[in-house]
């Protein structure tokens, strides 16, 4: 079945004009972006990021993956914020190293131990667990979002971007 995907959360990524996302920085983004799940199969990766969720766009891709399988970092980068909303519950925000984009992990289930607003994090790292928390409904699944973030780098505001074709290009057949 299809998972309920998230609604975004309050605050959430919202897909301002600005800052523009060029292709080629989509490029150099595919040359580190790791699975945030190990052993990722394309299956699992529902390629929704258009889809209506309610009155808004989903812009995010969702994994059904078992409840508790280990979230892992796609990036080098920081823990920027951790966050609970009512829509994507236990959630993490990450920064990229670069300061570029902001990956978003929801619907956790629980975090890693030790994840803490400022942590550095390395690409495989454990951040944390699938879950149902939020509206995920009934199936566990990651609601894996990525967006581009301005100048200011607030960890809410950003330009999404689909995570999709990334995945599938580190998810095994
Ligand atoms: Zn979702």
């Amino acid at each position: 079945m299809t998972p309920t995907g998230a609604r975004t959360p309050t605050p959430r990524p919202t897909a301002v004009p600005t800052p523009v996302v060029s292709a080629a920085e989509i490029a150099a983004l595919g040359t580190y972006f790791r699975a945030p799940i190990a052993g990722l199969a394309v299956a699992a990766i529902q390629d929704t990021f258009a889809a209506m969720r309610g009155s808004h766009r989903h812009e995010a891709t969702d994994i059904v993956a078992a409840r508790a399988t280990p979230v892992l970092a796609v990036a080098d980068g920081t823990v920027a914020k951790l966050f609970t909303s009512a829509a994507g519950g236990l959630t993490l925000y990450e920064f990229s190293a670069d300061g570029t984009w902001c990956f978003y992990y929801a619907h956790l289930d629980g975090y890693a131990d030790g994840m803490r607003e400022g942590r550095m994090l390395h690409a495989g790292d454990v951040i944390g667990y699938v879950g149902t928390t939020g509206n995920a409904g009934a199936t566990s699944h990651l609601h894996f979002a990525i967006f581009k973030l301005g100048p200011e780098r607030i960890w809410w505001q950003g330009t999404a971007i689909d995570p999709y074709p990334l995945l599938r290009a580190v998810a095994s057949p």
